[in-house]
């Protein structure tokens, strides 16, 4: 039965969208979208309707209950990724790879620390000295890569529970993770949601139970609730202002820590990197930008490449060209190539700094020790008028991920359906 409330939600990225979905089977919901396009940090590009690169989310990281569903009633295909993992050590490619040595031992004491502090805090008390200093690389490197977070903000229970609950099992979607927003959007609007993009929100005025929001252009909207969905970025710059302010709630999103990436996706005439070894499917070593992937098991010529957390941050001004050059340079470190060679095989590129879109300015979120109270902050719904979702808010085991905005969304969009009811 629909009924008269009016929820506005801003920002239609995977946690907007999921919300709207629900909400908008039972009440009258309009989405407000700063960018031109829906999808937020999802954006795959296609080329003649073909998935041609994924600028943004790639992976299905494991079993993840919500993505999988929704793939499944979208009727969206994924397949299961593999491929050798390979490290570059003075220009050979080794398999034998160990991201960080003597792992299991890390975990045993990283999981006995009887109170949460920083990455750096607990290497610095556990493992003190010169002797292990290629640790603390090797922590460092996978830390800031892969979590793209800061060592000395990082929590480690965080990074234990993520690091123990990683799946051996990714997956890459047929037809690109747009098709799985697309989906959302598409029932959104059979069921009458409107969803407007090119709509930046500057202002929201509330009081118990009515919201007034604007944008920028200055276009009003009002509603008995709104769900803010945009990335923890935009909080933490505090470019959507509140009347009454919400300063508790500010002060958490300050508390979560928020990371940067720069990710290339090239296009090749052929392989090359298949002259270094066979079923390539990571290669990680010492470059400007030192982590790369293939597509495996699709045989496109394609190699993905990652420069994730703290490092990244000096070349985030950089144009595309600067930072195209840079990716080729890594390769050519890296596969024992020259450049001159990789340009003449170059047929596609598509560089993402996500860190300079001003409607996201990052990558995703990690935890830091003060995050969970800052996620119980952000997870309470103010008056039963101002809720807050997204990636950031998710305190379950695959943080960071398309998973953690969805199943946010959806909690929200349930706790409205619940609260109306009763
Ligand atoms: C390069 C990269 C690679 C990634 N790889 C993976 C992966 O392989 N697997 C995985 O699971 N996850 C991955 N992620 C993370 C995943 O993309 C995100 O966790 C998820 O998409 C976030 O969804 P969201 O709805 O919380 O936020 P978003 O997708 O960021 O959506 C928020 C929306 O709010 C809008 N907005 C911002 N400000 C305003 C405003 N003032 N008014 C109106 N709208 C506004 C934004 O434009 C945006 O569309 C990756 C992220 C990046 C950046």
């Amino acid at each position: 039965m629909r009924t008269s409330e009016e929820i506005i939600i801003i920002g239609a990225g995977a946690a907007g969208l999921i919300a709207a979905r629900e909400l908008s089977a039972h009440h009258s919901v309009t989405v407000l979208e700063a960018r031109d396009t829906i999808g937020g940090r999802i954006q795959t590009v296609y080329r003649d309707g073909v998935k041609s690169a994924e600028t943004g989310a790639e992976f299905v990281h494991g079993e993840l209950p919500i993505t999988l569903g929704l793939l499944k009633e979208a009727g969206l295909s994924y397949y299961h990724i593999y491929g050798k993992m390979f490290q570059v050590r003075d220009g050979k490619w080794d398999a034998r790879y160990e991201m960080i040595e003597d792992w299991d031992g890390l975990l045993e004491k990283m999981s006995s620390i009887p109170t949460d502090m920083t990455m750096q805090a607990f290497l610095d008390e556990l493992y003190p000295g010169e002797r292990y200093a290629s640790l603390h690389e090797s922590v460092k490197s996978f830390v800031q890569g892969y979590d793209l977070a800061d060592m000395t903000k990082v929590s480690v229970k965080a990074l234990y529970s993520e690091w123990t609950n990683e799946s051996e099992n990714n997956f890459r979607i047929d037809q690109g993770y747009t098709a799985m927003v697309r989906y959302l959007e598409d029932v959104s609007l059979r069921q009458q949601a409107r969803i407007i993009t090119n709509a930046v929100v500057r202002n929201i005025d509330w009081s118990a139970g009515s919201v007034t929001v604007t944008t920028e252009a200055g276009t009003t909207y009002t509603g008995n609730r709104v769900i803010i969905a945009v990335p923890l970025g935009i909080l933490q710059q505090g470019t959507i202002h509140f009347s009454p302010a919400l300063p508790d709630q500010m002060a958490a999103a300050h508390n979560i820590g928020w990371g940067t990436v720069i990710k290339t996706v090239l296009a090749f005439k052929a392989p090359f990197w298949e002259k270094q070894a066979p079923q390539v499917g990571f290669v990680l070593g010492k470059a400007p930008i030192p982590t790369w992937w293939t597509q495996l098991p699709d045989k496109a010529n394609v190699l993905t490449g990652w420069l994730g957390g703290p490092p990244a941050i000096p070349h985030l001004h950089k144009t595309d060209e600067a930072l195209l050059e840079m990716a080729l340079q890594s390769l050519a470190i890296l596969c024992n190539e020259n450049i001159d060679t990789l340009k003449g095989l170059l047929t596609d590129s598509h560089i993402s700094n996500w860190a300079s879109d001003p409607h996201v300015t990052g990558s995703y979120s990690y935890s830091t020790p003060a995050t969970a109270a800052a996620q119980v902050v952000l997870n309470t719904p103010v008056q039963q008028t101002i809720y807050f979702a997204g990636e950031a808010l998710y305190n379950g085991a695959s943080p960071g991920t398309v998973e953690a905005a969805l199943s946010t969304g959806k909690a929200v969009a349930e706790r409205i359906l619940q609260g109306i009811k009763n």
